[in-house]
């Protein structure tokens, strides 16, 4: 089993989805994989927009939530073909509803806290991991959606939660033996807590997932595929002459 990690930028558009299910569907004649996805780039900041607009009372969040929705539409459009969108349109405008309802809440209560805030932003990677798996299933390469709020539990800590790593290992040990495909996507960054209660392991956390993921089967691999070829001596946003780094140690990484 491999665990390969596709974060934001990788899945920001239709484009780069289709290129990560060409890479994907090559590793899946050698191994079977288990692919951890990020939101669509932008979402997590963009559904965090909305919930602190909602809270402080600005109608604005509803233009926000109405971007997002379309944006994921779009996805939906792109990437399947027209005979198979329909379940999908109808999915993906579900989830968007409940993203609304939720703002709704927050904006008539004027507040939000840190549990309603990981409720809010899991629907970025729910919704991104369920428009990849059925794109995969449109292009008939059997694939299994697991739930990451399923599968890793953590304790409470909204917003940074901390694993529970031998009801995790459970969890995923149990999931494996059922398992009837080649690959499974899985979101990233989302967990619950005991009670079920959807918790999140910090921004950025989808790297995290994967990494607990790759522990929890014994992966012979974990990959984190990003839009730089590695390391870097600084950030190429920043320094055009960034080169990559060929090796590091941990601590110097850290
Ligand atoms: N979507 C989450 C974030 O933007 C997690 C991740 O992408 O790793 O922080
Ligand atoms: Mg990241």
């Amino acid at each position: 089993m491999q665990v390969l990690k596709f974060g934001g930028t990788s899945v920001g558009s239709p484009e780069a989805i289709a290129k990560v299910i060409d890479i994907v569907s090559a590793k899946i004649k050698q191994e079977p994989v288990i692919v951890v996805v990020s939101a669509f780039g932008g979402t997590t900041d963009a559904l965090l927009l909305c919930g602190a607009q909602a809270a402080s009372g600005d109608e604005e969040y509803k233009e926000q939530v109405n971007a997002i929705t379309a944006r994921h539409l779009n996805a939906v459009k792109q990437l399947i073909p027209v005979q198979q969108q329909s379940s999908m349109l109808s999915a993906v405008k579900k989830l968007c509803n409940e993203v609304e309802d939720l703002c709704n809440g927050i904006f008539l209560l004027g507040e939000t806290t840190a549990r309603t805030k990981d409720k809010l932003v899991s629907y970025g990677e729910l919704i991104s991991s369920q428009v990849i798996t059925a794109a995969f299933q449109s292009r008939n390469v059997p694939v299994t959606w697991w739930d990451s709020r399923k599968k890793i539990r953590t304790d409470a800590s909204f917003g940074n939660a901390v694993v529970d790593f031998s009801t995790t290992r459970e969890n995923f040990t149990t999931a494996l033996k059922g398992l009837q495909t080649p690959l499974v996507v899985m979101p990233g960054f989302i967990a619950a807590n005991a009670a079920g209660i959807t918790t999140t392991l910090g921004r950025g956390g989808s790297d995290y997932t994967a990494a607990i993921a790759a522990d929890c089967v014994d992966a012979s691999r974990l990959e984190i595929w990003t839009d730089v070829s590695g390391m870097m001596t600084a950030d190429p946003r920043w320094v055009s002459n960034a080169k990559v780094i060929p090796s590091i140690s941990y601590q110097e990484a850290m």
